[in-house]
Formats: C-alpha cells, structure tokens, sequence
C-alpha cells in the first residue's frame, strides 16, 4: 500500500497510473477504523482497478470543539488493517492539505439540497452538512475517482453528498453501503470506543429498539411509533435526541407508513457523553 500525506505527491502518483478505462474507488473516512469501513474498502477493492482510502479528521464538520478533540485517533492500527485488507493507497494529509489556503477553507458546493440538510443531524449539528459537503468536494476533487463508497450508517450524509454529486454534474457514482454491527445489534462507530464496556452492552437498545419500531409500524402510526421508541430510549445513561421516521428519499416525516415507497427510522442518542447514530429502513421498495 502506498501512503501520502500531501495532496501533490499523491496526484502525482495517481497520474502515473494512466487510469484510462480504469475505475478508481474511493472510501473517505476520519479513521479508527472497524470492520463498517473495512467493509467499504473491500466492495471498493472488488469492483475498481485501485482504491484509495483516505483518513482526515475534519474540522469544519465538528459543531463542538471538545467532539473534535475527544474523536479516537488511532492511525498506526488504522494503516496496518488497510493495508491487510489489500488497500492500494491511503491518503493521510493534514489540516493544511485540505484547506491549503482560506479560499479553499471557506469553498463550500452551492448545491440545491432542498432541505434534506436541514433536518435530524442538520438540526442538531449545525453547518455539519456544510463541513461534509466540503471536505467530499475537496477530495473529490483531488482524488477524481469513478466510484465513491459511503455507509448507510450515516444515511442522512449519504443523501447529501449524493444530492451534491448529482447537482454538480460530478462524474461519479455513489455507492451505499450496508451497516456493519456489533454482535449485540450497536452500528459499528468509531465513537464506540469512547463507551464504557457496561455502556457499550446496553447501546444495542438502539437497534433493537429500531427493530421492535418495524413491528409496530404494523399496529401504529407513525408518530405514535416515534413515541414509543423515544419512551424506550429513555433509560438511565440515555438521552434519545430523536427518533424520526421519514420518507427515505425527501426526509419528510410521515402521517402514514403508505405514504412513501420507502420508510427509513433514524435516530440519535446520547449513551453517556457519547452521541450515536443509527437506522433501519422500515419499508423498502425493491
Ligand atoms: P467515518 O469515519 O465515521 O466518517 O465513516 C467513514 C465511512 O464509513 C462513512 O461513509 C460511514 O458511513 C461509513 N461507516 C461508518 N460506520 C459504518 C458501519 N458500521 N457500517 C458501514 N459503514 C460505516
């Protein structure tokens, strides 16, 4: 595996590939890196000529400095894993190869995004979506790859960069990705690391609880649904931020379950001082 931490010497690398017929894959990541990102690397690795991964913390997407300190950094371990799982380049750079000057620091994409960045995390992680958007831009940019791998696990973040690509006319395809869980039902997350192992048995709540959701969908509305999960979700060490259930492709909430070919329930929660995202299609449109 090659590795680069400056933005130059790996376009210089890439272009020595003569990728012409050749598709480049690409996983963005902020590292600490779990099976979930594994996951992405390996579909990347299947079905591209090269893949390359890269890891950088991003600042502009923390709404909260002490969440930006406290995110796990693991980078030693994170090289070794990608490199067994047969990653052909990494891309490590610093603040300053990102956002080299503040012209670039503050280009975020003008993209009609209809307001699906202004809900669930949106509304409670304030310009995250602007923070995503232009360090996925800015990579994109850098990198030129055909194929960009995104975790379902952030599925309000993958309509965003999708809604982004889309309405730039950029030429890539975004692939989502499934979400890779620990054997108690809790998404695979970097933050995971930062639980308590006692906190971290009893955060598979979250899923089953997403699970328990698509049975009463059967008996309930949705709002109704909404309510009792939240109610569920009230246990000591927890505080539920939402629990919304929404038409997959707009991220409206719903009055009906039929309202929409596809349902998804997303939600946030607080176990601890750690925050945790997580989701389940409760209806989907094959
Ligand atoms: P992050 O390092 O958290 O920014 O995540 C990098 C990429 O990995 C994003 O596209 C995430 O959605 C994806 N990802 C994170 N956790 C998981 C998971 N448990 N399963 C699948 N993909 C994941």
């Amino acid at each position: 595996m090659y590795l680069f931490k400056r933005a130059n010497d790996l376009r210089a690398y890439l272009n020595t590939l003569g990728l012409k017929n050749q598709s480049l894959g690409f996983v963005p990541t902020m590292g600490a890196l779990h099976e979930g990102h594994l996951s992405l690397v390996r579909q990347s690795i299947q079905s591209n000529a090269y893949t390359v991964c890269s890891i950088f913390v991003n600042p502009t997407q923390f709404n909260e400095r002490s969440d930006l300190e406290k995110y796990p950094r693991t980078p030693a371990k994170d090289i070794e894993l990608l490199s067994k799982v047969g990653c052909d380049i990494l891309f490590m750079p610093g603040v300053d190869e990102v956002y080299p000057s503040a012209q670039t620091a503050m280009a975020v994409p003008k993209v009609a995004l209809n307001g699906l960045e202004q809900r669930m995390e949106g509304a409670f992680r304030p310009g995250h979506f602007k923070g995503v958007m232009q360090v996925v831009k800015r990579l994109i940019d850098l990198i030129n790859p055909q194929k960009l791998y995104l975790g379902q696990k952030d599925f309000q973040q993958f309509l965003v960069v999708r809604r982004m690509v889309e309405d730039l006319g950029l030429p890539l395809e975004v692939i989502p990705c499934p979400i890779f869980r620990e054997a108690n039902g809790l998404a695979m997350s970097s933050r995971n690391e930062r639980l308590p192992l006692e906190l971290r048995a009893k955060a598979g709540l979250i899923y089953k609880t997403l699970c328990d959701a698509q049975q009463w969908m059967n008996r309930y509305s949705p709002e109704k649904v909404s309510e009792m999960a939240l109610q569920q979700l009230q246990v000591e060490d927890f505080k539920p931020e939402y629990f919304e259930i929404v038409d997959s492709q707009t991220l409206l909430p719903l009055q009906h379950f039929d309202e929409a070919a596809q349902v998804i329930a997303c939600t946030a929660v607080w176990v601890g001082d750690v925050r945790l995202i997580d989701n389940l299609y409760l209806k989907q449109a094959f």
